[in-house]
């Protein structure tokens, strides 16, 4: 009997292996591709997502603009081909701020990024301007870029949710959310029927054959299997940094672990129809004297300080769902991942206490804490935070990943990439950024030293 093979075998089923099997299958006509994960789909850290997707990103260039608005063509033509299973929204992203001296902060950020592609800047400095909001459901003829809202009135008018004291609002257009298990399930359901096989279990090892992959090792319940192949695909997540050493590569990735919060906002605090809000200004929670005194003899009294900006949040589910879901990424340090992922316990209150510095109504649940849903999992990333998506050094061996807190988004424009790397088709302007080769170039490493903003929110 011959010996099983593959034309690819993509280790790792969460949404870049899936994406990835997608990618090559259907858009591209691979045949024989077979997705080794010993877990179900989606279910380490592609289910753990808050689902959120935008086109604007932070130079330098625009390749992460040009990736992102790659991958949301992508998934607005995956929208309309399926009649929109996976919910796909286009509420944009809404940044507020509190604090004058922020104000051109923002709207340099709103230049920025209409000049690295991410659309034109609409400004509103007058009451009667004529801002439009955006429509709870759908993504279609809708506008693209962002409108810079400096008119207080403007902004108590359509977002009177908001503190009282909120002196402007960029809202970024093209973003929004949707359901990154729907999705996922989609694309496999398509590559399944382009012949993608789903085999259980783990690769361990690789053989070459005269320098590049001739086949992949795989341990799982029945024991250990050779599949032949002269390609695999490094789609691991979190685990990255272990596969690529079953290649002899060392890559440049770390983990962070994150999570969201999710609870039923029973008094209504953020509208239904709201956008994903994110606060930018820096917050210093206001504890009474004993909280002030109990936390300062604590592990937790960093929490006394000021803390960063970003707290964000947005309604959840449709229907009668109530539900809301908060992040706030306040402390984070690379650590090695582990599992089950573990929660610091005072992560819903504080979130809600930093919420409801930009939305007053969650006040009212800081006093009586509601029944609340800690999740997540790790952001593997690189240190500029720019995805990897190519050829590894050894011939036949590629990667997806290092996706960050943005893999639901990225991963169609990721997969489409590495489809592209894998069947030597011609490559879009933005591939270099995302090669892992880019950290030979001495010019790119010095600018690393020098990276200021990651995008990361
Ligand atoms: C709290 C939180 C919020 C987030 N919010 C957003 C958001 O709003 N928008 C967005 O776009 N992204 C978001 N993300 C990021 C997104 O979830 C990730 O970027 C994405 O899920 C990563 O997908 P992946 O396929 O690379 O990894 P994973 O989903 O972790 O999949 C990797 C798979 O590889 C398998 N594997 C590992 N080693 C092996 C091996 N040796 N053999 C076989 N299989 C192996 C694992 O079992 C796993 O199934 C968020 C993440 C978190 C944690």
């Amino acid at each position: 009997m011959s010996a099983p093979t593959a034309e690819v075998v993509i280790c790792g089923a969460g949404i870049a292996g899936i994406a990835a099997a997608y990618h090559l299958a259907v858009r591209r006509g691979v045949g024989d591709v077979v997705l080794v994960d010993e877990l179900p789909p989606l279910s380490l850290t592609s289910d753990k997502s808050a689902e959120c997707y935008r086109n604007w990103w932070p130079g330098p260039g625009d390749a992460m603009v040009a990736a992102m608005n790659r991958s949301i063509d992508l998934l607005e033509g995956l929208a309309l081909e399926s009649g929109n299973v996976f919910r796909m929204n286009r509420r944009g992203y809404l940044f507020a701020t509190a604090d004058p001296g922020r104000v051109p902060q923002l709207v340099r950020a709103a230049e920025d990024a209409a000049a690295l592609g991410a659309g034109p800047v609409r400004r509103h400095d007058r009451a009667d301007s004529d801002y439009r909001p955006s429509p709870a459901d759908g993504f279609e003829a809708q506008p693209i870029g962002s409108d810079v809202i400096t008119n207080r009135a403007l902004i108590r008018r359509h977002f009177g949710w908001l503190a009282d004291d909120t002196v402007a609002l960029v809202h970024a257009r093209r973003c929004g959310w949707f359901s990154g298990q729907q999705l996922g399930m989609y694309l496999l359901e398509r590559a399944r029927a382009k012949g993608v096989r789903l085999l259980e279990g783990r690769v361990e090892g690789v053989e070459t054959t005269g320098g590049r992959v001739s086949a992949v090792k795989v341990s799982g319940a029945g024991g250990s299997r050779t599949l032949s192949t002269p390609c695999l695909v490094v789609a691991a997540g979190p685990r990255l940094k272990s596969v690529g050493r079953v290649v002899d590569v060392e890559l440049p990735v770390f983990c962070e672990r994150h999570a969201k919060v999710a609870f039923d906002d029973t008094l209504g605090a953020m509208p239904r129809e709201a956008p994903l809000t994110i606060w930018t200004d820096p917050v210093r929670l206001p504890w009474s004297g004993d909280e002030r005194a109990e936390l300062a003899g604590s592990e937790h009294r960093g929490l006394l300080g000021e803390l960063p900006a970003g707290v964000h949040g947005r309604p959840d589910g449709g229907g009668d769902s109530r539900s809301v879901l908060l992040v706030w990424t306040y402390d984070v340090e690379p650590v090695e991942p582990t599992f089950p992922v573990r929660f610091d316990p005072a992560y819903p209150e504080v979130v809600i206490r930093g919420m409801a510095r930009m939305v007053p109504a969650m006040t009212a649940y800081v006093s009586r804490l509601p029944r609340a849903f800690v999740d997540g999992g790790y952001y593997t990333k690189t240190r500029e935070n720019r995805f990897l998506a190519g050829p590894l050094p050894l011939d036949g061996a590629y990667v997806i990943g290092a996706l960050s807190g943005y893999g639901l988004m990225a991963s169609n424009a990721a997969a489409d990439l590495l489809a592209a790397h894998v069947t030597g088709t011609s490559l879009p302007h933005y591939a270099p950024a995302f090669m892992l080769s880019r950290y030979e170039d001495p010019i790119y490493r010095a600018r690393l030293d020098s990276w200021t903003d990651s995008g990361q929110l």
